[in-house]
């Protein structure tokens, strides 16, 4: 339904010119396109975090060593290598009025050099000046251009994050045929709103920020960036605001619950719930017990037992009747929160179901058809519970694990599954205090606040990377008192082959040491293998589990004592967070090592500092905002945040609250935005790919 206006912006991104199968396929890699195909838009929201100033053009003598110049010259000698010294750059001197400066060429052929720069010729070129023998040169200009072409040198060239076989030029070729297919869209902000912000229309904003003409768009405070992250954000505070009016309209079943499935399923627990799960599970059955309809986010660090609230809540569900499931962000986690789930409830004499992408055949088949006929009433899975094909007899309660690798719409998507489905999202995603309203709009929260009794802490260490002798040691005498260990390989930049590589490798060193004990993981293995390797962890047939970061979320082995970070000051903290949240879940003491390459940067120091210091989540969440703001480098994506594009948490806090209460005030003149500027806001949820809240105005929700 989205309107028709909108169709280039959504068109494959290999409708540009210049984009093959190849280039497609890369391009699907960096913007994390879904469905294998990455669209126009979805390159137009990759904004670029900074630019490359190349108005500099001053003459040589004045060119600061260190400072990108674009310099105006003549080429006046070519110096080959020496002869056997193939290594050596071949140098180029050219010159003006008041000095020389050598460009020097690594592997690059006469031939190239006599057509790029012959002698004699007059050029611009770009590049950074360096200090050479106190000599001014410059390695590989950026450009070369012949005097006609000068004008094609873009005042600021855009710098984009970029992955293994994309380069920066090429993406801002492409990145300008993107801005070519933009349409000119109605105004949706609020015209005195964006006088008073400052801020650009749409289209003007991804003009100056793909094409900038000076460094201003990428400052933090740039209105082009604003005014996109505002657009962002509105579209969300928007489609959780209608959701929210949606539930209060159409009330929920008020179910009946007695408790006796719930009551079955606690008796067979190993143990008692702490005070605030209790809590929690009494949230959740006052609200299914009553005419409204639930969306409550339950926030519980890792390792606080989010899990067994979800499945006592299901139970209720049961009890009335209707049915429940449980939506988990991987297979793996699914697989094991079956695994987990479905002796618990067997013991109350309910069955659970499992289905993932991967469950294919007969067994999918029978799945779907009980769950379709109501013969099931628990079902637990990946994102393949709401495909087309899976259909519920009575579908009353959804829970969300994880809920922040998902994209809203994907959370929306479960909810149609049922008529008045109660919503539960679980999150362990520290995000601190203040923002959660802001992110979530309003729903209402539980939290788990504090961990299971007996957990002790955990011990945390930094080590330089050249112990790892001293490591492995200790990891085998740890090992004969029968400790399980998990070893998490670095993360290499954008690169998942790469990625792969290290853990194979260091699986295969361990092996030399610790033999069929060491197990791996990875996110390129087969399913079937993953399961397997998981399984024999689980098991302790081996006592080893390599990884890459496939378990960050959720996967929980109590009987793991020790994790152990390779390249610890490569992973965010969030992450690091989660990681060592693996460990640390039964009554034995455990231990974390993180192993980082020496000398550490200043923000990494202090991010393994804060990870020594404390095991409190929002405690990190909170410092994590406060490094990410001192610079690390802006657009790579956090697997703290939650799912924003354009809009960052640290820098966009007062926009959040702003968008929240424009929502609020746009659906109260006018609920079903069909006045004009409703009109426009339609188009708004349409490019942010909220589409499920305009169903949900169409009343099919
Ligand atoms: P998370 O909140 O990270 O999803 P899980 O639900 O996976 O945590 O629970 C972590 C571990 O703690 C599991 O092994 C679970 O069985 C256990 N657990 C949960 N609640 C309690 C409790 N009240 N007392 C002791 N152990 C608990
Ligand atoms: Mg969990």
């Amino acid at each position: 339904m989205r309107p028709n206006a909108l169709d280039p912006l959504f068109a494959p991104l290999s409708a540009l010119s210049g984009v093959g199968p190849r280039m497609a396929q890369l391009f699907a890699r960096l913007l994390d396109a879904p469905s294998g195909d990455a669209r126009v838009i979805d390159l137009l929201f990759h904004l670029p975090h900074s630019g490359i100033d190349r108005r500099a053009r001053p003459t040589i003598a004045q060119a600061e060593p260190g400072a990108v110049v674009t310099l105006d010259v003549t080429v006046t000698e070519h110096r080959p290598p020496p002869p056997g010294r193939s290594r050596a750059p071949f140098r180029v001197v050219v010159e003006d009025e008041t000095g020389d400066v050598t460009l020097a060429f690594f592997n690059m052929t006469q031939a190239r050099l006599d057509k790029m720069l012959p002698l004699g010729a007059k050029r611009l070129v770009s590049g950074k000046i360096e200090l050479w023998d106190g000599h001014r040169q410059m390695v590989h200009p950026d450009r070369i251009l012949a005097a006609d072409e000068a004008d094609t040198l873009p005042p600021v060239e855009p710098v984009y994050g970029l992955t293994e076989g994309l380069s920066a030029r090429y993406v801002a070729r492409i990145a300008a045929g993107a801005l070519e297919r933009l349409p000119s869209l109605p105004e949706w902000q609020d015209a005195a709103w964006i006088r008073a912000q400052g801020f650009p229309a749409f289209d003007a904003a991804l003009r100056t920020l793909h094409h900038p003409l000076d460094m201003a768009p990428f400052a933090p405070e740039a209105p082009a960036r604003r005014r996109l992250a505002y657009d962002e954000l509105l579209a969300t505070q928007l489609a959780l605001a209608l959701m929210r009016a949606q539930g209060r309209r159409r009330t929920g079943r008020s179910l009946a619950i007695d408790g006796h499935l719930a009551d079955a399923i606690r008796s067979h627990l190993p143990f008692a719930l702490t005070a605030s799960q209790e809590k929690a599970v009494a949230d959740i059955r006052a609200d299914l017990t009553s005419p409204h309809r639930m969306v409550r986010l339950l926030q519980g660090d890792v390792g606080s037992g989010k899990t067994v609230v979800a499945l006592l809540a299901m139970a209720s569900a049961a009890e009335a009747g209707r049915q429940a499931a449980l939506m988990a962000p991987t297979e793996i986690l699914a697989r094991q929160h079956h695994a987990r789930l479905a002796p618990l409830a067997a013991a109350a004499g309910i069955e659970v179901g499992l289905l993932t992408g991967r469950d294919k055949g007969a067994e999918r088949a029978k799945t779907i058809a009980r769950l379709a006929s109501g013969e099931m009433n628990l079902v637990v899975g990946t994102h393949a519970l709401f495909q087309e094909g899976v259909t519920f007899q009575d579908l009353g309660f959804a829970v969300i694990d994880e809920q922040h690798r998902f994209g809203v719409h994907q959370r929306f998507a479960l909810g149609r599954k049922g008529d008045a489905v109660d919503l539960l999202v679980m999150t362990a995603t520290p995000i601190p205090r203040s923002l959660v309203l802001s992110y979530f709009g309003d729903m209402d929260v539980s939290i788990l606040s504090e961990k299971p009794a007996g957990r002790k802490p955990i011990d945390t260490r930094a080590l330089p990377l050249d112990r790892l002798d001293e490591v492995v040691d200790g990891i085998g005498r740890a090992l004969k008192q029968g400790a399980r260990v998990y070893w998490v390989c670095p993360l290499v930049a954008e690169s998942e082959t790469l990625d792969v590589a290290a853990v194979e490798e260091r699986h295969a060193m361990l092996q030399q040491f610790f033999g069929d004990r060491v197990g791996l993981l990875h996110g390129k293995m087969a399913g079937r293998d993953k399961d397997a390797a998981m399984g024999a962890f689980q098991r302790g047939e081996t006592r080893i589990l390599v990884a890459t970061t496939v378990i960050e979320v959720g996967v929980d082995v109590p009987e793991a004592t020790i994790m152990v970070i390779e390249h610890a000051e490569r992973f965010g903290l969030a992450q690091l967070h989660q990681l060592r949240g693996r460990v640390g879940r039964g009554a034995e003491r455990s231990s974390c090592l993180l192993l980082y390459k020496a000398p550490l940067g200043e923000v990494a120091k202090a991010r393994l500092g804060v990870i020594r210091e404390t095991e409190d989540g929002f405690r990190i969440a909170e410092e994590d905002l406060k490094l990410r703001g001192e610079g690390e480098i802006l657009g790579t994506r956090q697997s703290g945040a939650p799912d924003f594009k354009l809009a960052r948490v640290d820098q966009d806090a007062d926009l959040v609250a702003a968008a929240r209460d424009d929502a609020r005030l746009i659906l109260e003149k006018d609920p079903k935005l069909t006045g004009p500027r409703g009109e426009a806001l339609r188009f708004l949820l349409y490019l942010f790919e909220r589409d499920e809240a305009i169903r949900l105005l169409r009343g099919a929700g």
